[in-house]
């Protein structure tokens, strides 16, 4: 298997993406998401016939990543002003002088005046922060859910994954994305129940939604919600 970067012109617009040939492979395909173009292809397909399929699909390759552009979270450049999220809400960032290393007021996150210009320093201030927030929230979520599902309290631990918000491990463990904190409460709930409910039907089969449906009813919407909406927050 090789990989190759390229570039090629659709429209006007100047694209690059990698070429990644395989002995498997049968057919051309292409992937958009976050990384890009990607395309897949028997190990001896020709040039040609990648340009070829490119010019064929151009509009759908450009709409697909015009969306994930649209999708991606501004970058961060943590500086006083700089936004954050936290269960839904925008909260500022502001070098303030307070008691504490980093406090959250109202709308707004106070970190130390020390930390400006540290952009490490203040990234690792503040998802070390974010990540007390979340395990505190998922803590007393999961106290809130589990006796409803009827399982015994879990272990909880969070993970950094960067593809999922959660998993769910036999002998009773989950694992929760730290950035899911990032989220409204009714998709945090969904995730937490998610993997609760897989404490009781190890699968996604019908009784494993049954289980789900049980405690959240309108669990469908939430699940397309997070999938359309909640990628971007993946990315922080
Ligand atoms: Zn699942």
């Amino acid at each position: 298997m090789s990989q190759q970067l390229r570039s090629t012109t659709l429209g006007d617009t100047l694209i690059d993406y990698t070429v990644k040939r395989s002995r498997r492979r049968r057919r051309i395909s292409l992937t958009v998401d976050e990384q890009g173009l990607r395309v897949g292809a028997p190990l001896l397909a020709s040039d040609h016939a990648i340009a070829a399929m490119l010019r064929q699909h151009a509009s759908w390759v450009l709409g697909k990543l015009a969306e994930w552009q649209a999708r991606r979270p501004p970058p961060r450049h943590w500086c006083d002003g700089d936004t954050l999220m936290l269960q839904g809400r925008v909260l500022r960032l502001a070098f303030e002088t307070g008691p504490q290393y980093i406090q959250l007021h109202h709308d707004r996150i106070a970190v130390s005046p020390g930390l400006a210009g540290n952009a490490d320093g203040i990234r690792a201030t503040v998802t070390g922060w974010l990540r007390r927030q979340a395990m505190a929230c998922f803590y007393e979520r999961v106290a809130h859910f589990h006796p409803l599902l009827g399982v015994a309290a879990p272990l909880i631990r969070l993970s950094n994954a960067r593809t999922r918000w959660g998993s769910c491990h036999i002998y009773g463990r989950i694992r929760l994305n730290w950035r899911l904190i990032q989220l409204p409460q009714h998709l945090i709930d969904y995730v937490v129940v998610h993997e609760l409910a897989h404490l009781v039907e190890m699968n996604h089969s019908p009784r494993f939604w049954e289980a789900v449906a049980r405690l959240i009813p309108d669990y469908g919407a939430r699940r397309s919600e997070i999938r359309t909406e909640g990628h971007r927050y993946l990315l922080v």
